[in-house]
């Protein structure tokens, strides 16, 4: 067994206590308890690894100020943690977090009426037109889709589950949000989850921002595929914008806690300092209005900012013309392609210019 192997055992054994978590018990899982068992022997590690914390506290001020201790706690064991250099000592591209984003928060509805985005897309109709057009451009269907499976999310949040061993995902979606957002987030785990299977094709298991760089392009490759006009477009660009600028200040809030610990302290400071940072992106409020309702602080510090790059990306090329959705789909694998034989994240943005340089 190889360390590829063993990696593969140990995220799809850690992802199947997940869902079985939440009642989630997939079909097709390919894993046997004598591969399993090796894979531990040789990695010597207990395989259940938590993804989410665990809060059995059903009053919500408890479960804040335990969480504020965490926090505290959590930045005191990592004191002056920058994510920048981080970033840089780990290769990844740099980004910017002080990006002039221009002032777009007038109400969505003025923009974009979710009445007006008639049909209701539901996860199997998005598959039939990738099928349709996967055959249209006599594309070998590498990425088998049979192997994707769908339910419904326990929480206001999409998943895509990602199963090595057995060659499938999992996609969770959330029912949550209006039509066209529905249709985003799915477009976004089918996405994850079409990646996935060139990993596994490919037998490899890369960064998790490559995996988003990964699913943001073929999520604007599917809404691009899908719906054409020109006002969903706009809407479009202005979800990845707020997305964005909840990332940015998500990001740039932790970084001011691990800068400066001793001013942050309680539950207020922090909540003080979280709508500072929105103003200075100009906006007033960003999604989540405590900073204990920011995801994934304790389990994956910095997480939202491996979305950053993976949106700014995003975002430039829908400054171009995309309709010719078969020319930036062939682009798109082809630098997935690139990406996924990369030993490191070495000239990532480099990577990304050739390929929007011979995209546009
Ligand atoms: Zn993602």
């Amino acid at each position: 067994m190889n360390s590829y192997e063993i990696k593969c055992v140990v995220e799809e054994i850690s992802n199947l206590h997940f869902l079985r978590d939440k009642n989630i018990v997939p079909t097709s899982v390919n894993i046997s308890l004598k591969t399993q068992r090796k894979a531990l022997f040789k990695q010597n590690k207990l395989p259940y690894i938590s993804h989410l914390p665990i809060m059995n506290c059903t009053n919500e001020i408890q479960l804040c100020n335990d969480m504020n201790d965490q926090m505290n706690e959590l930045i005191s064991q990592n004191k002056d943690f920058d994510y920048l250099n981080w970033r840089n000592s780990c290769l990844l591209p740099t980004i910017n977090t002080v990006l002039d984003i221009p002032i777009y928060l007038t109400e969505k509805t003025s923009i974009f009426n979710d009445d007006k985005f008639g049909k209701i897309y539901t996860s199997n109709n998005i598959i039939q037109e990738l099928e349709v057009f996967f055959l249209e451009i006599k594309y070998p269907l590498l990425y088998s889709m049979e192997r994707f499976q769908f339910y419904d999310s326990f929480d206001m949040r999409s998943y895509c589950v990602e199963l090595p061993c057995s060659k499938s995902s999992v996609i969770l979606l959330s029912n949550a949000d209006t039509n066209i957002e529905r249709f985003i987030y799915a477009a976004h785990e089918i996405g994850h989850a079409l990646f996935n299977s060139m990993k596994y094709d490919k037998r490899v298991i890369v960064p998790i921002e490559i995996d988003e760089i990964a699913a943001h392009l073929l999520e604007l490759f599917i809404v691009r595929l899908i719906l054409k006009e020109d006002n969903i477009l706009d809407y479009y660009k202005l979800d990845l914008k707020k997305r964005l600028v909840n990332n940015l200040v998500y990001t740039k809030f932790q970084m001011e806690l691990y800068k400066n610990p001793q001013m942050v302290k309680s539950n207020r400071e922090k909540d003080i300092l979280l709508k500072k940072i929105a103003k200075l992106y100009h906006i007033n409020n960003v999604d989540k209005q405590c900073w204990s309702q920011i995801p994934n602080l304790l389990d994956f510090p910095f997480y939202s900012g491996a979305y950053i790059f993976p949106q700014v990306i995003s975002l430039s090329i829908l400054k171009e013309d995309t309709r010719d959705v078969q020319k930036i789909f062939l682009s798109i694998i082809n630098f997935l392609d690139i990406l996924t034989k990369k030993k490191d994240n070495r000239n990532l943005t480099g990577i990304f210019e050739d390929f929007f340089d011979t995209t546009f």
